[in-house]
């Protein structure tokens, strides 16, 4: 059975089987019938519709062609719809004279004069930290549906086939209740007839999926999350204007670089003979690449600065002169499970060059050890 969500109907047993809910038990069997001729899966070469709508009618019959199970389902039927057990055509007619009345009112409101414009499309598109950074132009993707152009949107390309709701009586619509409810039919899902020949081209939704690359402009230093509207780049509309376009930026992470006010901070590993000896080391820019060179004996943590490498200065957003600086933060890339014979090496190298090179980390170990070396380990 087909799902019911608020503006759709299941319709009730009598009215899949298009009688009324008073019917006499020949009735109801003639009527189904002459339904499971129209729908059986046999007479329309396999169909899957024709098949759920036989499903459908087959599971209505089981139901109240048995008296006991319909004086029950008649019982909850008067609960759900009141009106449908009435079966005082009168009555409906009525009600249904009344809600023509308030529609064609509702409908004189709502002919104000309004714009004629396609949907909007709203993407979320992933832009590169470089170029939200920098801004300017990048190429959106924006996908959208169009009326199917083998049956310009009907969803089949023999209407003859396809046979008129007998529920809805094509209208594709259901009134429902005392309140008379307009709501969707749902043996044909609103259609007014049944899908039994699809179109080829769109499976019969009557639309297909279609794209268009749209240039966007993005903003100098654009933040996370920003919704960049292009006005017409939208869901093209036959006789009005497009659409518009919502960019949704969702900003790559830089494997290096991130932002820091106007600054950008890149974090460098160095070996250990580069830290020591010296040497030059290729740092990441929003456009290119630089070499940095490396003075011997750098420590790890110093941080050297590279002037107009940063963001465009937010106050000037325009001048592409006028830039944050690019802070280079250097550690030591520390060589770990050396083997015997390379500790020792080392051990023989920090011998050769003397306590001299080492002031520091002796001083501090004079002072909080003490002379004698005394103290517990952690
Ligand atoms: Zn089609
Ligand atoms: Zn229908």
């Amino acid at each position: 059975m087909p799902i019911a969500t608020p503006d759709t109907h299941v319709p009730d047993h009598y009215r899949l089987l298009g009688v009324a809910p008073r019917a006499t038990d020949a009735q109801i069997k003639a009527a189904y019938r002459k339904l499971s001729r129209v729908y059986h899966p046999d007479a329309q070469g396999g169909s899957a519709v024709a098949e759920d709508c036989f499903k459908q009618i087959a599971s209505a019959y089981a139901e109240v062609s048995d008296a006991a199970r319909r004086v029950n389902y008649d019982r909850m039927l008067m609960l759900r719809d009141p009106l449908r057990l009435m079966d005082d055509p009168r009555a409906e007619r009525a009600l249904d004279v009344l809600d023509t009345v308030v529609t064609r009112l509702r409908k004189r409101q709502a002919a104000l004069p309004g714009v004629v414009q396609g949907r909007d499309l709203r993407v979320e598109h992933p832009l590169p930290f470089a170029k939200a950074m920098l801004g300017g132009l990048t190429v959106v993707r924006a996908e959208f549906t169009k009326p199917c152009a083998l049956c310009h949107g009907a969803g089949t390309t023999e209407p003859a086939r396809n046979p008129v709701c007998h529920v809805c009586q094509g209208a594709g619509t259901l009134k429902i209740g005392l309140r008379r409810q307009d709501v969707r039919c749902g043996f044909c899902a609103g259609r007014g007839s049944l899908l039994l020949a699809p179109c080829t081209g769109c499976a019969g939704t009557g639309q297909v999926m279609t794209h268009q690359e749209v240039e966007v402009h993005v903003p100098v230093r654009c933040r996370e999350g920003a919704h960049l509207r292009v006005r017409g780049g939208g869901e093209p509309l036959a006789g009005g204007r497009p659409g518009d376009l919502v960019v949704v930026v969702r900003i790559q992470a830089h494997p290096f670089l991130r932002a820091d006010g106007d600054d950008l901070v890149c974090q460098v590993p160095l070996t250990w003979s580069e830290a020591v000896a010296g040497g030059r080391v290729p740092v990441p820019t929003l456009e290119t690449t630089q070499w940095l060179t490396v003075p011997p004996g750098t420590p790890p943590g110093r941080e050297f600065r590279i002037g107009g490498h940063g963001l465009p200065i937010s106050s000037n957003p325009t001048g592409a002169a006028k830039r944050g600086a690019l802070r280079v933060q250097v550690f030591i890339d520390m060589p770990t499970e050396l083997a015997p014979s390379q500790a020792a090496a080392v051990l023989a190298l920090e011998a050769q060059l003397g306590v001299a090179r080492f002031a520091r980390a002796l001083a501090y170990r004079a002072l909080v050890s003490g002379p004698d070396g005394s103290g517990s380990s952690i």
